[in-house]
């Protein structure tokens, strides 16, 4: 647990963010600061009941020790992997978790009595940046977060989009070759099987178990566990053959699958996220190359594209605080 700051305001919130491994909550205002902040670990393999059973301790353990009156707290706001349903707050589909038609929103809602909202982790990351980061003034934003998979979130009008039955921004499925890697959702070619840090670090993991050696053995220090996005890059960048070819095609697929989506959506700002971006050293600047090459030029005018600056932040600031 730490405590960020001893500043209140008058209109706090909480928000949750349930990843895969931990669950992060924080109490947070309206300028975006985190005032007390807890997390504990997820424990997927326990199931459904226990995991929303040890997040309503962590509600009420978080209020407790940040010395917030309950009544000080406006609103829940839960961030998760997966798809959500609208009306009822059920989630329908959670691949990290395992979960399916979970009713998560209201047990937490009645379990608290405080109004909870419940959205996809990275439609929240994208909106915390929006609101918090750029200041809710670009229209059009874009955010793509690389990390295991790719996951996407979008503002169109200045306002979340999330499609005919709010699945939409599913831009790690969006299929780059019809014939291409296979992805963990079962299609062939996504965008998440060419540059999620998880396929990626498979490639070079499956060619060195069967006794490749080159400078990325002297990058992770003969270590395994070593191995991710970061040390791939770097062992790239030394000169290493097999971190070469595949850090090539990253490069390329990820800039062309940019390409696809600045020219579809024409969107103001692109915000790039996740363990993959915020571990590599030069993965944007050369993506923008590829991006430069292959996006139709009047798609290129005044777009910016930016690095996601609140963190693992993002997407517990960003639930907060949608109301729409
Ligand atoms: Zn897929």
């Amino acid at each position: 647990m730490t405590i960020y700051c001893c500043f209140r305001c008058d209109f706090m919130r909480i928000g949750i963010d349930i990843g895969g491994t931990k669950i992060i909550t924080g109490i947070v205002n309206e300028k975006g600061s985190v005032l007390y902040s807890k997390k504990i670990p997820t424990e997927s393999q326990k199931g459904y009941a226990a995991i929303r059973d040890n997040i309503i301790i962590l509600i009420q353990s978080t209020i407790n020790e940040s010395g917030i009156q309950k009544n000080e707290i406006e609103q829940i706001g839960i961030a998760t992997a997966g798809q959500i349903e609208r009306v009822s707050g059920k989630i329908l589909f959670s691949p990290n978790l395992g979960w399916h038609n979970v009713p998560l929103r209201n047990d937490v809602e009645k379990a608290t009595g405080i109004k909870t909202h419940i959205e996809n982790d990275v439609n929240a990351a994208t909106y915390g940046e929006w609101k918090f980061t750029l200041k809710s003034i670009p229209q059009d934003v874009l955010g793509v977060f690389i990390g295991t998979g790719i996951g996407g979130g979008l503002i169109l009008g200045g306002k979340l989009y999330r499609g005919f039955s709010n699945v939409g921004a599913e831009v790690g499925h969006t299929i780059l070759n019809p014939y291409g890697y296979h992805c963990n959702c079962g299609n062939d070619g996504c965008f998440e099987a060419y540059c999620g840090g998880w396929y990626i670090t498979e490639r070079v993991k499956k060619r060195v178990q069967e006794g490749y050696k080159g400078k990325i053995m002297d990058v992770i220090n003969g270590d395994m566990d070593n191995l991710h996005a970061g040390t791939i890059e770097e062992a790239y960048i030394a000169g290493d053959e097999l971190c070469g070819s595949v850090w090539r095609e990253v490069i390329e697929y990820l800039g062309a699958g940019i390409a696809s989506l600045v020219n579809l959506l024409n969107p103001e700002v692109v915000v790039l996220g996740g363990g993959v971006i915020y571990g590599t050293k030069r993965l944007i600047d050369d993506m923008k190359i590829v991006l430069e090459k292959r996006a139709m030029a009047a798609s290129l005018k005044g777009l910016r594209i930016e690095k996601a600056r609140l963190g693992e932040e993002s997407a517990l600031l960003g639930v907060s605080y949608i109301d729409e």
